[in-house]
C-alpha cells in the first residue's frame, strides 16, 4: 500500500510524518519475514488523531508496529501502511519510584536504565526484545513476572473515541499475554511504579534471567519468541517436544532444535512457509493431545 495521493502527502508533511516508501518488513521484524509497504514514522503523539483521520479519508488501512519482535508479516506488497513511533529524547524520565517511559523506548534499555537508578522488579524482562509499547500491548512477561504489574498510568490513542486519553492502571486488565486495550488503541507512554532495590541485587537477577534464556532459547537465530501461548496448566513447548517435532521444517521455516515453541527462519523462509509450519504443528498437537494451541505471535497476513 502506498501513501501517494498528492493531498495525502501534503497532509502527512504538515503533521511532521516521516514517510519511508517501499520499506521491507523483513528488515523490521525479528523473524526477518514480511513484504513491502510505506512506513509512516510519527514524531509527535498529538498528530495521531489527525493522521488517522487523514488515512481514513483516503481509504488507507494501517497497522501499528513496535519493535517487530512478536510479528509474522505476510509476503509481497502489503495492503496497509505501517505506523511507528519515532523515539523521543529523553525516552525515560524518573521521579522517585515512578518511571515515565515513552512507548517507543527499547524495553531492555528501559530495564537497565531503571536498574542503574536502583529501581527493580523488571529483571525477568531482560532479553525480551521490542519496545515498551509492544510489551504493554502484549503484557510481556517471563520468569513469573509481567509488565502489567508495574503499570500505574498509560497514555494512549483510543481508537473508539478518536482521541488521546490517560488511563489509570486500575482501568486496564492485564492477563497472560492479553490486555483489555481495544484492537486499534495505540500505547504512547506509560508510568511504571518500580520497587527500590540496590543495583547490585538487580544485576544479579538480570544475570540469572540472561543465563536461563541463553541455555534454553535459540538466541542467535531469527525468531518471534514463542509461537503459541501456553494452554492453561500446560506447556506448548513440552507438547511439541514430546511429539518429536524439534527440527520439523517447511522450506526454511523450522521448529527450533533448542526450544520447541520457538520457530526460526533458518534462511529465506517466507510467511507462507512459516504459516504452513504453524498449522502443521497445531494440527499434530490437537490430534495427539486434544488441545488447540492459540497463537502468541501476532500474524499480519493479507
Ligand atoms: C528471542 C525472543 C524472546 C522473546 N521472549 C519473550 C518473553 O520472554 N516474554 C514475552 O512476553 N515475549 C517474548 N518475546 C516476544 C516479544 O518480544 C514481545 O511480545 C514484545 O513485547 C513485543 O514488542 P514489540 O515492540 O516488538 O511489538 P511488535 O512485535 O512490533 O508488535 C506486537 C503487537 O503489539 C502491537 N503494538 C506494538 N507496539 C504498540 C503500541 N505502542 N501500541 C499499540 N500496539 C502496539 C502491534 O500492533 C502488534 O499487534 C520474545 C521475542 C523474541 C524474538
Amino acid at each position: 500500500m502506498r501513501a501517494e495521493h498528492p493531498k495525502l502527502e501534503a497532509g502527512l508533511a504538515a503533521l511532521g510524518i516521516d514517510v519511508r516508501s517501499g520499506t521491507s518488513l523483513s528488515e523490521l521484524t525479528s523473524l526477518g519475514i514480511g513484504g513491502t509497504t510505506d512506513l509512516l514514522r510519527i514524531t509527535k503523539h498529538d498528530s495521531i488523531p489527525e493522521l488517522i483521520g487523514l488515512l481514513e479519508h483516503h481509504d488507507i488501512p494501517y497497522k501499528f508496529l513496535g519493535g517487530g519482535s512478536n510479528l509474522l508479516v505476510g509476503d509481497g506488497e502489503l495492503p496497509w501502511v505501517i505506523l511507528q513511533l519515532a523515539k523521543p529524547d529523553p525516552e525515560i524520565v524518573l521521579e522517585g519510584n515512578f518511571a515515565h517511559v515513552d512507548a517507543a523506548a527499547d524495553l531492555g534499555r528501559t530495564v537497565t536504565f531503571c536498574a542503574k537508578h536502583d529501581l527493580g522488579g523488571m529483571e525477568g524482562l531482560i532479553g525480551v526484545p521490542g519496545t515498551v509499547g509492544g510489551a504493554l500491548r502484549m503484557n510481556a512477561g517471563a520468569y513469573g513476572m509481567q509488565i502489567g504489574s508495574y503499570v500505574r498510568k498509560v497514555k494512549l490513542y483510543r481508537a473508539a473515541e478518536r482521541k488521546i486519553e490517560i488511563l489509570s492502571g486500575e482501568q486496564i486488565s492485564f492477563e497472560y499475554r492479553h490486555t483489555s486495550f481495544g484492537p486499534d488503541d495505540m500505547m504512547l507512554a506509560v508510568t511504571l511504579e518500580l520497587p527500590s532495590k540496590p543495583f547490585k541485587e538487580i544485576l544479579q537477577g538480570i544475570r540469572i534471567c540472561n543465563e536461563k534464556r541463553r541455555s534454553s532459547q535459540p538466541l542467535g537465530q531469527k525468531s518471534a519468541g514463542c509461537i503459541f501461548k501456553n494452554p492453561p496448566g500446560a506447556s506448548a513447548g513440552r507438547m511439541i517436544d514430546e511429539l518429536g517435532l524439534k527440527g520439523l521444517s517447511v522450506g526454511d521455516a523450522k521448529v527450533s532444535d533448542r526450544h520447541a515453541n520457538f520457530f526460526v527462519n533458518a534462511g529465506q523462509a517466507s510467511a507462507k512457509d512459516m504459516l504452513a509450519l504453524i498449522s502443521d504443528v497445531r494440527g499434530r498437537v490437537e490430534n495427539a493431545f486434544g488441545v488447540k494451541l492459540e497463537n502468541e505471535v501476532v500474524v499480519w497476513n493479507a
